[in-house]
């Protein structure tokens, strides 16, 4: 797979290349379709919808309220073995919280199966469709290769008398499944294998979901699909490079038919993306075998998943804008995705502090029972965000990792004798390591400078080189916080000597800290808020929480890891 970065340099914002947004901005200027736009985002309820998704929904509805049109929402809901209702229902939340409005324009497929069938008839009365008997294998046989045309099937020929007789038949359950199938009367040595005689209706006994036992044959996804996109005026039918291939069947169609509107299809790359895979098989694959806990497993790429994670709307929006919309497939690193989140968070995250492997430290000098409440800033990139108090005692926690007996050269946080700052409070000097009996550290002795209050510089000018986090320790929330890491090792997860993508998955992509200690102004904090824990990350309070148990999904670290892959990388996307 080809590595390709985005389209625009994340520091500017000027908008990435996207040729549908010019394709449209030329058919308004022409008057193709009266000044109108009318697109649809048409999934198949067969699973959750993911980052992939995204792109198409933000093209589609973006395009819409771009230009003045409407989006519909229409479920491809056309066969009826895979569809659950528990997926229409999760797509429509996921489309809705991507901030996107369908209006009246929620649709079924299997709205239109009354239609799609009357026009079937008509091409079978045009003599351009035929009941075949032949079964699944042998139609595969009789279809040739790419370098070999098809043969005829032996029952082309029938007379329109016989297959208008054999449709009804059909359609009424009188054949198995697997006896017969409708197909469109093309051509067998056509160099485009898919005009080559596709199949339009198959049997299938199983129930829809919203037509019951009603029809008992359901057509294609070739034959429905522009029929729908028809009877819904979509002007720009947008659709994934792989069905570019499709587009004759798709025009021929239409061009059979009587006085039907024709959209226009157009195809654009799908989205793939670094450490990530994409396919609704293989993600349900991961749900099914437990390797996640579910849908929405905060590793999982689903739109469901990323919520969880703590993810907003507005950053996947802006996410899919800034990777443009091109014909070229590609790959965009997980690293670019993160960096759009973590300049949506930075604006609207409250700074906090969390220390999530606690060390405690006993400030000898500082009065025992006192307690004192310092003033801290709730978001430096936004001063109306406030201020709030964070306690201060003589028995703080701070980093595990704040400390070093032995610190090497460049470090410059707490060792013994050395003299750091404690953000918003005072400076404090390490005095003694207490350990236990098997040489764990178990607390540090301190003390501190009384002239440094609130992180004034004392009057000789001191400074120290490190500003580290703490939380008071007869204050502080206990909670958990899952650390996530990319779900698979690597950058194209499909890439295994086994053939098996399951051998890549990353077994430290989740760690557990049961023992957190965060400042009691989360005490409170509710499912879903996002805060940023000084230093550390990003955290949001992920649904498992309940009153008195907080636990915290890490959303996103603070280093940019984007910036040093844009560093080395010279060109743009295409
Ligand atoms: P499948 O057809 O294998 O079930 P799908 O991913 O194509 O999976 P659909 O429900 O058919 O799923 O997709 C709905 C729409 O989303 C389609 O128009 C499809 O082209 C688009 N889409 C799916 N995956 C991506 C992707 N990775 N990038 C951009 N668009 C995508
Ligand atoms: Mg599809």
């Amino acid at each position: 797979m080809e590595s390709t970065k985005p389209d625009t340099k994340p520091e500017t914002s000027a908008p990435a290349p996207n040729f549908i947004r010019e394709m449209i901005k030329d058919d308004m200027a022409t008057d193709k379709w009266g000044g109108k736009v009318v697109t649809r985002f048409p999934p198949e309820p067969n699973g959750y919808l993911h980052i992939g998704h995204a792109k198409s929904i933000c093209l589609n509805f973006g395009m819409a309220a771009e230009f003045g049109g409407e989006c519909h929402l229409r479920f491809d809901d056309t066969n009826p073995s895979k569809e659950e209702d528990e997926y229409i229902k999760s797509i429509i939340r996921d489309v809705r919280w991507l901030g996107f409005d369908w209006g009246k324009h929620l649709c079924y497929a299997s709205d239109y199966f009354g239609k799609t069938h009357e026009f079937a008839i008509e091409l079978i009365r045009a003599g351009k469709a035929y009941v075949d008997d032949l079964s699944a294998d042998e139609i595969r046989e009789y279809r040739g290769t790419l370098t070999e045309p098809g043969r005829n099937s032996p029952h082309r020929n029938r007379a329109v008398e016989e297959n208008l007789e054999l449709f009804a038949a059909m359609t009424r359950g009188e054949f198995p499944e697997g006896t017969r199938v409708l197909r469109a009367k093309i051509d067998m040595a056509h160099p485009n294998m898919n005009m080559r005689d596709p199949v339009m209706y198959r049997i299938m006994n199983a129930p829809h979901h919203r037509t019951g036992a009603t029809w008992k044959v359901y057509p294609m996804y070739d034959w429905a699909h522009g029929i729908e996109d028809s009877i819904e005026g979509v002007t720009h039918s947008l659709c994934t490079m792989e069905f570019e291939d499709h587009r004759p069947l798709y025009d021929w169609f239409l061009a059979q038919l009587s006085g039907v509107h024709r959209p226009q299809q157009t195809e654009f790359a799908r989205l793939n993306l670094t450490y990530t895979v994409m396919s609704k098989r293989k993600l349900l694959q991961l749900v099914r075998e437990k390797h996640v806990s579910g849908w929405d497993d905060p590793r999982m790429p689903t739109i469901s998943g990323l919520r969880r994670r703590g993810y907003t709307p507005e950053a996947i929006r802006a996410f899919a804008e800034r990777i443009g919309v091109a014909k070229r497939e590609g790959t965009v690193d997980f690293a670019f995705l993160e960096y759009c989140l973590r300049e949506d968070l930075n604006k609207r995250c409250m700074r906090v502090m969390a220390v999530l492997n606690p060390i405690k430290v006993v400030i000898e000098n500082y009065p025992d029972g006192q307690v004192e409440e310092f003033d801290a800033l709730n978001n430096p990139e936004d001063e109306s965000a406030g201020t709030r108090k964070v306690p201060f005692s003589q028995v703080i926690y701070i980093e595990r990792d704040d400390f070093m007996e032995e610190p090497p050269k460049k470090f410059y946080r707490l060792s013994p004798g050395r003299e750091v700052r404690l953000r918003y409070a005072y400076y404090i000097t390490c005095k003694d390591v207490v350990k236990d009996n098997d040489g764990n550290i178990v607390e540090l002795r301190c003390t501190y400078d009384p002239q440094t209050r609130g992180g004034a510089t004392p009057p000789d000018g001191r400074s120290p080189k490190a500003t580290i986090h703490w939380v008071s320790a007869q204050h502080a929330t206990g909670a958990e916080a899952r650390i996530y890491d990319t779900l698979f090792t690597k950058e194209n997860p499909m890439e295994a000597e086994s053939g098996n993508f399951l051998d890549n998955i990353n077994p430290e992509s989740l760690k557990v800290i049961t023992d957190c200690k965060l400042e009691p102004s989360l005490a409170n904090a509710k499912i879903g808020e996002k805060y940023q824990f000084e230093r550390l990350a990003y955290f949001c309070v992920d649904d498992d929480s309940a009153p008195g148990k907080l636990v915290f999904n890490r959303t996103v670290t603070l280093k940019d890891a984007w910036a040093r892959i844009r560093k080395n990388t010279t060109g743009g996307l295409n």
